[in-house]
């Protein structure tokens, strides 16, 4: 095999998919989107063109990388596209069943040789690659959001992934000018271990009236020095992400400690999802987020 990586397919235009193309295209990667959504995929292609445009006003990126990093990405509708890739990062939503029929539908496309990841951020790696044609060539490339923003990757092997596999990935993490960060297969890794908690801790707080949303923010910002107040966190995060982690986190250690708190689950029923539907904890309608309790 190869260590040499060209082509990165991504798969779901959401958020973290977003981040993802943005990143490796302009690490110098030809970079194939896909979506089942074309409206997320038109959404995508307008929200990295202005990311892009954002760093050649701040001077730090030329306005010929741009365009070249631009014409790097392909949005597709259809899993065909990623026929040529070496590396395909799986970022659809976070939804085991959702995950396993992406893998159905893409593993019979793709070259032998080519790995796949998951960017999940809580589900067992192993159990995701055995309901694959390739568990030894599988892993989990966990990007933070906002992925071009944050310096971290976690790096997560399933019980067959190959060495040179893990070898690979591990230099392409570093090629993106990112940290990688080992962590073993258990539910939500490491950085979302230690934040999905405090975050439904968090919503307890509120959900028992101990704070408003502004003062649990306020006291997490000023007392902690948190750059984001939990819930305004959980709300970027997408608050059916957050639900899904604690789930995953509740199930996998079977611990109460990590149930999720009711009015997460609320929220979630409501479709109030945080940023990317206009209201969560916030409501984004207006010029500045105002708290909805
Ligand atoms: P999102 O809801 O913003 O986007 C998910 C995208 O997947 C949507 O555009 C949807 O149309 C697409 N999708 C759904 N089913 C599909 C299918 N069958 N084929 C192709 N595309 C499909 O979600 P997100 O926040 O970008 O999260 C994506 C993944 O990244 C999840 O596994 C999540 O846990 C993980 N992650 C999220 C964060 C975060 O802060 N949101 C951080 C790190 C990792």
């Amino acid at each position: 095999m190869s260590n040499e990586l060209k082509t990165i397919g991504v798969i779901g235009a959401g958020q973290m998919g977003i981040g993802i193309s943005h990143v490796c295209s302009v690490a110098g990667y030809d970079v194939r989107l896909v979506d089942i959504a074309a409206d997320a995929l038109d959404k995508a292609k307008a929200r990295i063109e202005k990311n892009l445009s954002r760093l050649v006003d701040r001077g730090r990126l030329e306005e010929a990388a741009m365009t070249e990093a631009l014409n790097r990405i392909s949005f597709d509708q259809e899993f065909g596209s990623l026929s040529d890739c070496n590396l395909v990062i799986e970022a659809a939503t976070e939804n085991e069943e959702v995950k396993k029929s992406v893998y159905d539908a893409v593993c019979p496309i793709l070259p032998p040789d080519t790995i796949l990841a998951t960017n999940t951020s809580s589900i067992s790696i192993t159990r995701l690659a055995a309901q694959t044609d390739r568990p030894d060539r599988f892993m989990g490339i966990h990007f933070m959001n906002p992925a071009p923003l944050m310096e971290l990757i976690e790096l997560i092997r399933g019980i067959a992934t190959a060495p040179e596999v893990f070898e690979t990935v591990n230099n392409f993490v570093v090629k993106l000018g990112k940290t990688p960060v080992s962590a073993e297969d258990f539910p939500a890794f490491i950085v979302n271990r230690v934040v999905l908690p405090m975050i439904n801790e968090a919503v307890y707080t509120l959900y028992e009236g101990v704070g408003t949303v502004d003062a649990i923010d306020t006291a997490m910002k000023l007392g902690a020095h948190h750059p984001m107040g939990p819930l305004e966190l959980a709300d970027f995060i997408g608050l059916d992400t957050c639900l899904s982690i604690m789930q995953v986190l509740h199930d996998g250690l079977a611990d109460t400690k990590y149930r999720p708190c009711p009015l997460l689950v609320k929220y979630v029923e409501a479709g109030w999802l945080g940023q990317k539907t206009g209201r969560g904890f916030y409501d984004y309608s207006g010029d500045a987020p105002v708290p909805t309790r």
